[in-house]
């Protein structure tokens, strides 16, 4: 969508070589990690676990390949496979339904909530079943699910609860960090996410020890001691520079995010009486770290398209609902099937917002959705 011969003046999102000064921090780990020639697992690994832990609030972290291993790993780590339902929110990335895939277990994809976006209790409490054995809470964009009720009702059904954290790192719920809420909690490390490393990685956390000692087990072939395989397991782990990058970034973490609140707040402000609706507040307190600012707007192509003009990018998650992918057909879930889901994506739109984002930017990219409007309203009128 960028205009030809140049890129969007506004991305997206930025990567880490924009700052210098952390630039230079990054490279003097990976030296260290080089020069130590320990590569796989390890002490900067075990340090990240231990820091990323301790961040999170929660006795354990497992550092990870990607958080559709986490997300697999987990699954499989509570006894989900073959035979067994697990409720996952259509509005998600794929990687959430294919660990599900991955572990033999049934998908059961479901609706949103049309203002979070999100899981939510009265859509759960409908979508369990006798052979429901696990549920896994989306926290999508950044934007904390409503986990009190989605909590009492798994604990009322006896039901295990697996985070999707991997849009939220660092949110707040009631206090809790995301992740820190369920049996266990699923992180992405991949290079966009609010906290990413150079390359792909993932986390589980918990604080249910048998939990993380069967993740431990089958990430790295079921392995304990050295070829002695007690379990089939594969190969998932963090590696020892992913390690090395998390652990420069994970302190700035908290300040990154209160960036995002602010850029949000002040986008939410500027978009006022325009075309695009911008994210609802949280009704129950819930914290939103925007990873992504989705907003709204009837008109999403037309917008998206006088955005590309006005050097301004965008960006859809996700154009096509889980249940109406390829992947998906057989499924079996027509259109309309998931009218919330579908609905959202076809109006929804994420803006540019990261930290380190500049006061011209934001202005920038309000100027074009107001352009933008005022000439939708003279269309109308035309
Ligand atoms: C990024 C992401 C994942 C998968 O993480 P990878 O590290 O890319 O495997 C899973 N769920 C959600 C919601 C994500 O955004």
């Amino acid at each position: 969508m960028a205009r030809p011969g140049r890129g969007p003046e506004v991305p997206l999102a930025r990567m880490d070589c924009a700052d210098p000064a952390l630039f230079e921090e990054l490279m003097d780990a990976v030296r260290r990690v080089a020069e130590s020639a320990a590569f796989t697992l390890g002490a900067e690994v075990e340090a990240f676990e231990r820091e990323f832990a301790s961040y999170c609030g929660v006795d354990h972290a497992v550092g990870l390949s990607s958080g559709t291993e986490a997300l697999g790993l987990g699954l499989r780590a509570l006894g989900v496979g073959p035979g067994v339902e697990v409720v996952v929110p259509a509005n998600s990335f794929i990687a959430t339904a294919e660990a599900v895939s991955q572990v033999g277990a049934s998908l059961r994809l479901v609706d949103v909530d049309p203002d979070t976006h999100n899981l939510n209790a009265d859509v759960l409490e409908r979508s369990l079943t006798e052979r429901t054995g696990c549920i896994v809470p989306v926290h999508l964009y950044g934007r904390m699910v409503e986990m009190g009720p989605v909590m009492e009702i798994a604990r009322a059904a006896a039901v295990p609860v697996l985070e999707d954290a991997c849009q939220a790192h660092g949110a707040r719920y009631q206090g809790r960090r995301a992740g820190a809420i369920g049996d266990a909690g699923c992180f992405s490390f991949y290079p966009a996410k609010n906290l990413g490393g150079w390359g792909d990685g993932g986390a589980l956390i918990t604080s249910n020890p048998e939990i993380a000692d069967r993740v431990r087990l089958l990430r790295s072939h079921g392995e304990r001691p050295r070829y002695n395989h007690v379990l089939r397991g594969t190969t998932a782990r963090l590696d020892a520079l992913q390690a090395a990058v998390l652990r420069v970034k994970l302190p700035q973490l908290d300040r990154w995010n209160e960036e995002r609140r602010a850029l949000a707040r002040a986008l939410t402000t500027a978009l006022a009486g325009t075309v695009v609706d911008p994210p609802r507040p949280a009704q129950d307190g819930g914290d939103h770290v925007f990873h992504q600012f989705v907003v709204r707007c009837s008109t999403r192509d037309r917008l998206r398209e006088h955005l590309a003009v006005h050097g301004v990018a965008s960006g859809v998650h996700y154009p096509v609902p889980i249940h109406r992918t390829p992947a998906y057909s057989d499924l079996g879930m027509g259109a309309n099937s998931l009218p919330t889901v579908e609905r959202l994506a076809s109006e929804i739109c994420s803006l540019p917002l990261y930290p380190g984002m500049s006061g011209e930017a934001v202005e920038q990219v309000c100027r074009a959705v107001h352009t933008f409007s005022v000439s939708a309203v003279e269309r109308d009128a035309a």
